[in-house]
């Protein structure tokens, strides 16, 4: 199956699913969008009002706020793949649940990650981070990537969070102006291990050893 046919079954399985209780509550799921080859995804926590209005994610007050920050990284909505931790907003906006968290992405959200192969994953907030960093604090790591299990992630404050506390409105613009560096390194990375010699296949010993015996 291709990434973009991938995309879209989830993107339909979704649309229907009754796995955990935050079904009830949705108007519409929100499966995620974007770019089925996007070198970045943003994982931020889950659909808040206007995304459960509309079935897209970030479209709302955080939505307007993410945009301006992928402006001062270079970067348009249109090239990233922008995801959520779960699918359906959960009732007045609380925190996902561990089930709901639990059920979800391995549902949805490690199927996208696995069709879309992005080189960078941007986790917005604590809830998206503790996927992959089940131990950090967002506010000590905030900004610096890691790689974990193979795939380069890079912890951002949620956008919600700058709007509610300007305080953290200068860190989370300084972390995002730091992406296209980040992205380059890793492309850069990319390319010089795709290039460098494949390990020997077999234990034969070099020709010029075997000339010895
Ligand atoms: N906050 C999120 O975490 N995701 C959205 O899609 C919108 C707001």
């Amino acid at each position: 199956m291709t990434a973009v046919e991938t995309l879209q079954l989830i993107a339909q399985e979704t649309k229907g699913c009754t796995l955990c209780g935050l079904h009830a509550g949705r108007t519409k799921a929100v499966p995620g969008e974007g770019p089925p080859d996007a070198k970045i995804m943003l994982i931020g926590e889950g659909p808040g009002y206007h995304e459960d209005r509309q079935g897209r994610p970030f479209v709302g007050p955080s939505g307007q706020f993410l945009d301006e920050l992928l402006a001062m990284a270079g970067l348009q909505r249109s090239e990233v793949f922008i995801g959520n931790v779960v699918k359906c907003r959960p009732p007045q906006n609380r925190d996902p649940q561990p089930d709901e968290v639990a059920t979800c992405t391995e549902h949805y959200l490690f199927r996208q990650i696995e069709a879309i192969n992005p080189t960078v994953i941007v986790t917005l907030g604590r809830f998206s981070m503790t996927l992959f960093m089940p131990r950090e604090k967002i506010s000590r790591i905030h900004g610096q990537p890691r790689t974990v299990d193979g795939r380069l992630i890079v912890p951002m404050l949620h956008p919600a969070a700058a709007l509610h506390q300007p305080q953290n409105r200068p860190l989370i613009e300084a972390d995002f102006q730091r992406l296209p560096e980040i992205l380059a390194n890793a492309e850069h990375e990319a390319a010089s291990k795709a290039a460098a010699p494949a390990p020997q296949q077999n234990d034969e010993p070099p020709l010029e050893q075997l000339s010895l015996f």
